[in-house]
């Protein structure tokens, strides 16, 4: 009898998620007999699904929005390089001694930084400061990654400039807190932007960002990817800057987990970037 590993995506609600379409390709490419299923879990449900991996029903799985943090705080160990960031989007089985047990990390970093070297090879050669727009989720994993790649200053800019300074406060080293009106001060001398606010979605545009202040071998990158171009990353394109969209981030993320469920690294291939960028 074939045993088939079973894998899910959790998030509350699920329906919207373009997981199951990414591993769906996977396993398919490499001929593995798996499952990867949408589950819908609310709060309260949690901790009791998380069960049906130390059981052994399921060899792991993702985890989105509203929870990560909470999967933070209920796996059993924790990935000692994303443990900081105090979210966990990906968990996998962990044999012990005691039967099995959850291990939990956040392979947003992960997925933030592979996507840039996929899609601009060299992008941190010679890059100095950057900036940060926004301080939620996905800020924490995207600041955490440029501080491992960028030589001066991670500058974290949020509309409720308190939030940067706690995030940057919460992760010490080169990380600053600032409202989104030092933008025009600080973007003379940073080669690099990223979004990670809302805006962009739905087609939504900052107020007043003075892009053009920006030195003119700036990178400007967006996590956003509906759309693919948002106005930001349309603005910088008129503009002369390089630019790198948000969807590599959501594929280059799913890596990891894969390998960990089904033992085979997967690529992220045009052909697979096309078809999730077909359903966008
Ligand atoms: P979040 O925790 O809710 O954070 C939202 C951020 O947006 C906060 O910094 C918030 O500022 C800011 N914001 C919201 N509305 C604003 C407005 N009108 N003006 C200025 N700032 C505003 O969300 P998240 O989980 O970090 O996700 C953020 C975005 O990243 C989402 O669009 C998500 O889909 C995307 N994302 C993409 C990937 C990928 O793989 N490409 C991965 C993760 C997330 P305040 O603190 O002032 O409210």
């Amino acid at each position: 009898m074939i045993h088939v590993k079973k894998a899910f995506v959790i998030g509350y609600p699920i329906k919207h998620s373009r997981s199951p379409l990414m591993h769906g390709h996977w396993l398919k490419e490499h001929g593995i007999a798996g499952s990867y299923e949408p589950i819908e879990v609310s709060p309260e449900a949690l901790p009791g699904f998380l069960d049906r991996i130390r059981s052994g029903e399921f060899v792991g799985g993702n985890v989105t929005v509203p929870h990560k943090e909470d999967a933070w705080k209920l796996v059993d160990f924790r990935d000692v390089d994303t443990d900081h960031l105090k979210a966990f989007n990906t968990l996998s089985q962990l044999a012990t001694a005691d039967g099995i047990a959850i291990y939990g990390q956040n392979t947003d970093l992960y997925g933030f930084l592979a996507n840039l070297d996929q899609q601009a090879p060299g992008w941190d050669a010679g890059i100095d400061n950057a900036i940060v727009l926004g301080a939620g989720g996905a800020a924490r994993a995207v600041a955490a990654a440029l501080a491992l790649r960028v030589s001066g200053s991670v500058r974290v800019l949020n509309r409720t400039a308190d939030r940067a300074g706690a995030l940057a406060a919460d992760m010490p080293g080169r990380l600053e807190g600032h409202g989104l009106d030092s933008f025009a001060s600080l973007a003379p001398d940073t080669r690099f932007v990223v979004n990670t606010t809302t805006i962009g979605m739905h087609g939504t545009r900052f107020d007043d960002l003075p892009l053009h202040l920006l030195p003119r071998d700036a990178l400007v990158t967006d996590i956003v990817y509906v759309p693919l171009v948002t106005p930001l990353l349309a603005d910088a394109r008129a503009l002369g800057l390089r630019t790198v969209d948000g969807l590599g981030m959501l594929l280059h993320q799913a890596v990891p987990g894969f390998e960990a469920w089904f033992g085979v690294r997967p690529e992220v291939t045009p052909e697979l970037r096309a078809k999730i960028e077909a359903t966008l």
